[in-house]
């Protein structure tokens, strides 16, 4: 059976003091949470403080991105070996802004999962169609090759451990959610693709209000959380709803 995850991101926001203050609230708020994983992916100068401060607790700890490469003349990168030694379990791989924003492409998403995977760490490899590409009918295409991509590149026996997040681009900070039909939709698409234990989160302005119908579906096995993450209350209600759907019989994904 697949644990629900949910995952914040917290892209680049956060304060040394108003992070320790918010991961402790998140930390009290789990406490007796039973069938979620919780995990918080920070920008990089935090990770040795956010490493100190959760590593008694069940609160796992992430980066945000990593370089294809282990070592080298790579000016401003961060290879997956450091995420290593500073504790991480997760890190997101082909996030919509990377993409968009920085030219990642598909190759270079599947060898950032490749360096990841090989280090023992969790990549949460994000995938999800323009506003345009879905207005145009192209979801599934659009999400099938973005997947191909790194399975083609990658031992299958890579996904059996990693996490996908289906994350529409047009629902991305923008307070637009899917709808839980078309969540459901691709991620049923997507289940057929992948090993049963991939688990396999919906992202794009998930908020206290809509997890609880989006975790209840039979295909989404969590969240990927940016905006709301930043907030304790929000987030643990999120990991809350997590958690409550995993508990239901109905929603048993075995
Ligand atoms: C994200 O950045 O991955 C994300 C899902 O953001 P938000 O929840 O703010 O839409």
């Amino acid at each position: 059976m697949r644990n629900n995850l949910v995952a914040g991101n917290w892209k680049m926001q956060g304060h040394r003091a108003a992070n320790r203050a918010l991961l402790d609230s998140v930390v009290a708020g789990m406490a007796g949470l039973e069938g979620v994983d919780c995990a918080v992916c920070v920008p990089y100068p935090y990770l040795g403080e956010v490493a100190g401060q959760l590593s008694k607790t069940r609160l796992a700890w992430g980066a945000q991105n990593l370089s294809e490469h282990a070592q080298g003349a790579y000016t401003g990168e961060v290879s997956a070996p450091m995420l290593k030694e500073f504790g991480c379990r997760y890190v997101i791989v082909g996030h919509s802004e990377r993409r968009q924003l920085y030219g990642e492409t598909d190759k270079v998403v599947a060898a950032k999962f490749a360096a990841a995977a090989g280090q023992g760490l969790t990549p949460i490899l994000c995938l999800g169609e323009t506003l345009a590409d879905r207005e145009g009918g192209r979801t599934e295409e659009v999400v099938a090759r973005q997947l191909d991509a790194v399975l083609q590149s990658n031992e299958r026996k890579l996904f059996e451990q990693a996490v996908v997040a289906y994350e529409p681009v047009w629902a991305i900070g923008t307070g637009r959610t899917a709808t839980p039909a078309q969540v459901q939709d691709v991620h049923a698409f997507l289940r057929k693709r992948l090993s049963d234990s991939t688990r396999l989160l919906y992202g794009g302005s998930v908020k206290k209000e809509n997890a609880a119908a989006l975790f209840a579906l039979p295909d989404v096995d969590g969240g990927l959380i940016g905006g709301a993450s930043l907030v304790a209350e929000d987030f643990l209600a999120i990991v809350k709803a997590a958690a409550q759907a995993a508990v239901a019989p109905s929603q048993r994904k075995d």
